[in-house]
Formats: C-alpha cells, structure tokens, sequence
C-alpha cells in the first residue's frame, strides 16, 4: 500500500497555507492536504478507552489512521477522515500478536484466520516447537501470493534442519552434519526467519545434545534472531529444562524464551516456584529470558508424542509400529506409557485425555482416552490405556487433549512481568474435527477470565503481554503499540462483555466481544463480521530487513 502522507513529518499544512498548489506541487507536497484546513485521514475511531499496549492506564481518546498508520492518537482529534466510527467507550487495543501458533499450514486453507480475527490477533509466528518450513524462501513467497488478513512471519525448526540432515537417528551429528545444520539455519535467517524454534520434546529435537543447540543458536543470534523453546521435558525435569533454555541463550548470546510455559502431571504441580526463580536469576545476570504460556490447564498434541517414551519413537512412525509389533518391546513400551499416564501428560485418569482428531476416522474425535479402552474390550488400568493410546498409534495416529496442569502454576506463570501470552492453536476450519479450544478462545479468555472475572491481570497488563511485548520480542518494534508513526493494527472491543465461547466440549465457537478488528489501516473484521480487506503483510526477520 502507499503511503500518502507521512505522519509526524513536516507539517505541510502549513507549508500550504503560505504558497500555491502549483508551488506545493513542484514542491513533492501531497495534493489531496492542499485544499482543507483541518486533516484529512482514512479513518478515524472515536470516543475510545486507549489501551496503549504499553501497559500505562487507559485514557479517552480518538485514533486517527492514514494510509497504513497511525496517523494521530489524543482526546477530541480535530480533523475529518472517509470513515468515521464512534467506537462508544469500548477499548481501543493494539492488534494482539501471537508468537507461538501452528497456522503456518491451515493459513492456505483459511486465509481469513476467523478464528484469529474474532479474538483480536492480527500478527502470528508460524513455525514452532523446532518445526517449520525447510527451505523458508518459497514458502513465504507462497505467502506473498496469497491474500490474507493477517500477518505472518516465521521461525526456523532445529527439529526440522536436523530431521533433514540427521534423520530421525538417536545420535550426536558428525562434524559435517553439523556445518550442513548451521548452513541451513543461516539460509533460513536470510530467507526470513524471525529466529529458531526449538522443540527438544519431540523427536527427532529430543536426540540433541544441548551443545549442539547452542551451535545452532550461535549462528541465529549473530544474524538478530531469537530462540524459543518447547522444552525437552516439562514434567519431571522440568527445571534441568529450564536451565537448559537459559543455557541456549545465555551460550547461544542470543535472546531465549520458555515457549507455553506449563508444569506437566499432578507429581510435579507446584514446580513453577521455583523455575520462575531461575528465570528471575538469570535475567539478573544479564542474560535476556522470556516465557509465553496460553491460559488452559489442559495442553495439546499427538498421542504418541504425549505418551510413549522417546526410544520407542525413534527412526519415525515406521520404527516405531515394528517395537509396538515386537511383544517384549510392547511389554517396555507399556510399563513406561502406563507412568507417563499416571503421573505425566495423562494426568493419572484416561478421562483426561481426549482425541482431537485422527484423520483416519473422524468420528473418534472427541472421545476420551477410557471410550477408546471401553471400545477396544481393553483393561480399565493404566496398563490399557496405554494399549489404548498403542492402538491409536498403529491406526495412523491421533491428536490429543491431556488435561494435565494446576490453575496454581498457571495463574503463578501469569502473573510474572516477563510472561507473555501465545495461543499455542492453529487456523481453524470451522468445524472441522475436535480441536483445542486455546485457537478460538486464547486472547479473549485472558480478558474474561483472567482479568474482568478474577483480577489476575490488570486491563492494561493483560494487553501488554497480547502486544507490545511479544511483537518487541520478535522484533517488530513498528506494531505491538497505539502511537503515532506506528503500523495502524487494532482491536476494539467491550471489555464488559469480552469472552472466550470455545470450551472443551464445543470448542467450534468464535470469541464475542470485539467489534472491529483493524490490520494495516483497513477494517477485516467488522460488526463480528469478516470484510473483504486483505491487508495482512508477510513479516521478515532481521536478516533480510
Ligand atoms: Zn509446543
């Protein structure tokens, strides 16, 4: 889009008062200010409750936009604009930015990302938990080509790079590999990856060795970028993970984040105490270390991933039918998938895991974990739910909620200055399968309930940690903030009624309460309806600025 006014530039109007349109003309002054005295914008929101993103208090004021920006923000903006809209008192918030979502793929399914757009969120960064697009370069210019209302940008995967290079082996990388994997992070830093993601829970990022990471790390943070992590365990070694993420960052010499942040499994509730400590510790020495979390104490991925133990998933889907098929690695298998249950991601009942989906037979999302047991003739124990998650396995796999963290650690994350809320979800097709409410409801359920119904947060807290926080943390210091100058996304919403609607049991049902939703200057959502705008913008990450 152009630009056709610079704002907080030199005051043409001024200039114009005093000389002729041909002499502005000749002058590269805009023509369309010449003939008015007051300005003259493309949109002006009246009668908010600014929130400014920066966490200071709300205060009343007027929104001005021209073009792409923010062309004006104070109380009583003199000035006209082709769109006026009164917004009555509800709050006028930066666009909220989600860096930690799985829309990468499903955005070229559902361009509109409703279910985004409904809460508020205007940016997301695809390419988490260590996985992402390989090479990132083509992909983002399938992304140039496809309208959208939202912005997107990327992380690189480690598991991704080592998946190509390594394989699915359990083994350090040769010195060769090595090089290959540092080649391929830099190639996708000057495609345009925001940073590296890292998922060292998930195989093949759980055969890694930390050093190895921190090579990686190294070659990112020299190009600008950012680490973030899904941890390599998030139960019983929660905090040996957490001093591994410092680590990355601290050796890396780049920025670090502990990516949905979570206690998993009711044997080690309670855990955040003290990884918040080690947080708060190493920021004091210097080394630049974040959190992000969604606000649900249930998490969700795949059922094999949850379940069974790292060895019996090496070598990739294949290798892993062959152990289940083999009756004395069944027997390993199970003793070790019957503890993860009990006291890890299954939260000690198969009534707490839940199928999202399994491509090959919808109609088991939805069901729990003990209807799979029931259905299959199986023992109630947690011995059979482990078969239970074993046959899903060998079907061809599903997607699973695991209802498996405190309210206690949850609120205790929240509530740390340097937490930042990301959905963790995905685009969704409406409809479609059983998924994680977190996609639908995130943003606005950070508004409800944590901040209008138990006053966890303070209003303009809460919107720091949706904006400005995270889009400074992914570098995009010109959006996360209602001021001047500054790309003009917004969300208005009414902070009386704001709430999440998607619950675990229905989770196909938008968010309520934001009535206009701005991306780049043009209005995508509008009276809870989706426009035809399609300003959303492809985000570039420091290399290729
Ligand atoms: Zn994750």
């Amino acid at each position: 889009m152009t630009r056709r006014r610079s704002a907080g530039g030199p005051a043409p109007r001024t200039l114009l008062h005093s000389v002729t349109l041909a002499a502005a003309l000749a002058a590269g002054a805009p023509i369309e200010t010449a003939a008015q005295d007051a300005p003259a914008y493309d949109l002006i929101l009246r009668n908010g409750r600014i929130v400014d993103g920066t966490g200071s208090p709300w205060y009343r004021g007027d929104v001005a936009v021209l073009g792409d920006r923010i062309a004006a923000v104070g109380p009583a903006l003199t000035g006209t604009a082709r769109r006026e809209i009164d917004v009555g008192s509800q709050v006028i918030a930066p666009g909220f930015v989600d860096v930690h979502s799985h829309g990468g793929g499903s955005i070229f399914e559902v361009p509109t990302a409703e279910n985004y757009l409904h809460q508020g969120v205007t940016t997301f960064v695809a390419g988490p938990d260590g996985s992402s697009e390989l090479p990132l370069g083509p992909w983002l210019e399938r992304l140039e080509a496809l309208p959208r209302t939202v912005n997107v940008g990327s992380m690189v995967g480690q598991g991704t790079i080592r998946g190509r290079v390594v394989g699915a082996a359990d083994r350090a990388a040769t010195p060769a590999e090595l090089e290959q994997m540092k080649a391929l992070a830099e190639g996708a830093m000057r495609d345009g990856a925001l940073g590296l993601s890292t998922g060292l829970f998930y195989v093949p990022g759980a055969f890694t060795p930390t050093e190895e990471v921190v090579e990686l790390a190294r070659v990112v943070g020299r190009l600008g970028g950012i680490h973030k992590s899904h941890m390599r365990d998030e139960a019983s070694a929660i905090v040996e993970s957490v001093l591994e993420t410092i680590r990355i960052g601290e050796e890396g010499g780049l920025p670090t984040q502990i990516t949905h942040h979570k206690v998993i499994g009711p044997g080690y509730w309670g855990a955040s105490a003290e990884t918040l400590r080690l947080v708060d510790e190493a920021r004091a020495r210097g080394v630049d270390v974040t959190i992000d979390q969604y606000p649900y104490t249930a998490s969700a991925t795949s059922i094999h991933a949850a379940l069974l133990p790292k060895w019996a998933q090496e070598g990739g889907a294949q290798a892993m039918r062959e152990r289940l098929a083999d009756p004395a690695q069944r027997a390993r298998i199970r003793d070790e998938s019957a503890r993860i249950i009990e006291l890890e991601r299954g939260g000690g009942n198969p009534d707490n895991v839940v199928i999202s989906s399994c491509p090959w037979d919808p109609s088991l999302a939805g069901k729990t974990l003990r209807d799979v047991i029931e259905l299959r003739g199986l023992e109630l124990s947690l011995h059979g739910a482990a078969e239970a998650a074993f046959w899903l396995t060998e079907q061809g796999g599903c997607g699973g909620v695991f209802h498996a963290i405190s309210e206690e650690d949850l609120l205790r994350i929240m509530r740390h200055p340097v937490s930042m809320i990301a959905s963790d979800g995905d685009i969704i097709v409406f409809g479609r399968a059983h998924p994680h409410p977190r996609s639908y409801g995130t943003f606005a359920r950070v508004l409800s309930r944590y901040v209008r119904e138990q006053g966890v947060l303070t209003l303009e807290e809460a919107v720091r940690k949706m904006s400005a926080f995270p889009a400074q943390r992914v570098g995009l210091t010109d959006r996360g903030v209602i001021r001047a100058g500054m790309i003009a996304d917004l969300a208005v919403f009414d902070p009386a009624t704001v709430h999440d609607a998607a619950t675990f049991e229905e989770p196909h049902q938008y968010a309520v309460g934001f009535s206009l939703v701005v991306v780049s200057g043009e209005i995508v959502l509008e009276g809870e309806r989706v426009t035809d705008a399609r300003p959303g913008r492809v985000l570039y990450g420091p290399a290729r600025r």
